[in-house]
């Protein structure tokens, strides 16, 4: 038995790794880490393109590993030009810096989107923008009459605050990964043009939505006059976003990089861990999406009046699962915790990890550290967890 188990510990994954506590063999669990498509960690090709990436200083433009990932991202997203930052939210708030130079300029957005929920009001506290929160329909789009009615108002009236941007969010984070349609992208631009306001994308999962849509990024930038890229979530890097937009205006997101201490120099080490997530992003994409719909799928198949999935609301990596009676907290800890019959049940102990959403559902998300053989683990777990809640 002990010997079965040490020569299990050699196997590939999938398999619990093997640790000895004096003559026993304690076997730990096999994660699945479902919290957040933030938790990737760098495999051994990406660290070696980080190990051998050819470096330079980027504040003298002088790094040709970051000059070709901003070069290959301004041709994928069909932009001028794009700049290299540390991360997605500084991204988005330099470009609201650059977009809102009137300081008092309203910003239009979702009040569940991520500028408005995650960043600490930066546009506020640091660019001394106005945020004017919509409500979100639950595709993840705004209420199209509402937005006319609050660019209408602001327009060539010095009674309000000037609406200077709308921000958009690609895909919807908070409404669970959902595309934008592009009819809707294509409404949006068409009311901002006519007020004069311009549009930000806050693109920071993009290759998702255009995976999901099969068409160019670039196609859905067209209706945006600047656009945000995440690399260390679906693409898997462990750091990095770009900002792309014309020429005058990434110029002047330099200064505001520069501003905000987000000026790096040889940054040709992260920039290659991002090229390296770029290279196969689809294939990778189209993984995640068909383990995230296999999941729900296999969910609704359970029927438990427990959890609640609708696999036709799951357009990209990320699943919403309703919970009723009980808590999403609860159920969240009872995914995780191992239990003493596991490993005859499933074949493995499994822990689950996810995080509560609303104060009525749990959102679990892929990426590159979940296969589909982790995805039918984690259903196994969770038929376990449903079943030990009936009475
Ligand atoms: C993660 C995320 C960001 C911020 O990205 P960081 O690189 O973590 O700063 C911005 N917008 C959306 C929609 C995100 O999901």
């Amino acid at each position: 038995m002990l010997r079965a188990l040490a020569r299990a510990a050699t196997l590939g994954p999938g398999v619990p790794w093997v640790r000895w506590s004096g003559s026993q063999a304690v076997v730990s669990a096999q994660v699945v880490d479902l919290r957040s498509d933030t938790v990737t960690r760098p495999g051994p090709a990406m660290s070696r393109a980080m190990a051998e990436a050819v470096v330079g200083d980027d504040d003298y433009g002088e790094d040709p590993t970051v000059r070709e990932l901003q070069e290959k991202t301004a041709e994928l997203l069909g932009v001028e030009r794009t700049l290299f930052v540390p991360t997605n939210t500084m991204a988005n708030l330099i470009s609201v810096m650059v977009h809102c130079r009137r300081r008092g300029s309203q910003l239009l957005l979702g009040q569940e989107c991520h500028i408005q929920v995650y960043e600490q009001g930066g546009v506020a506290q640091l660019a001394g923008v106005l945020s004017h929160p919509l409500p979100d329909l639950p595709h993840g789009m705004l209420d199209l009459t509402e937005l006319e009615k609050v660019l209408a108002r602001g327009h060539g009236s010095p009674y309000h605050p000037v609406c200077e941007l709308v921000c958009l969010e690609n895909t919807h984070n908070s409404s669970g990964g959902r595309v934008l349609p592009m009819d809707y992208l294509h409404q949006v631009h068409l009311l901002a043009k006519t007020y004069g306001a311009r549009i930000h994308l806050d693109g920071a999962r993009l290759m998702n939505a255009a995976v999901a849509l099969r068409v160019p990024p670039a196609r859905i930038v067209e209706h945006c006059d600047s656009v945000s890229l995440c690399f260390s979530k679906g693409l898997g890097a462990p750091v990095g976003a770009v900002v792309g937009g014309p020429k005058d205006f990434i110029e002047e997101a330099w200064r505001f990089r520069k501003a905000l201490g987000g000026g790096m120099h040889q940054s040709g080490v992260l920039a290659a861990a991002a090229l390296l997530g770029l290279a196969d992003a689809e294939e990778a994409l189209l993984q995640d999406h068909g383990n995230a719909q296999r999941f729900a799928k296999g969910l609704q198949e359970l029927a438990s009046p427990f959890c609640f999935v609708d696999p036709a609301t799951v357009e990209t990596n990320m699943v919403l699962v309703r919970v009723s009676g009980l808590s999403p907290s609860e159920l969240c800890q009872r995914l995780q915790a191992v239990s003493p019959d596991e490993v005859a049940q499933i074949g493995h102990a499994v822990r689950v990890l996810l995080f509560p959403w609303t104060e009525q559902s749990v959102r679990a998300v892929w990426h590159r550290g979940i296969s589909t053989h982790d995805t039918d683990l984690a259903l196994r777990k969770w038929e376990l967890v449903l079943r030990q809640l009936e009475p």
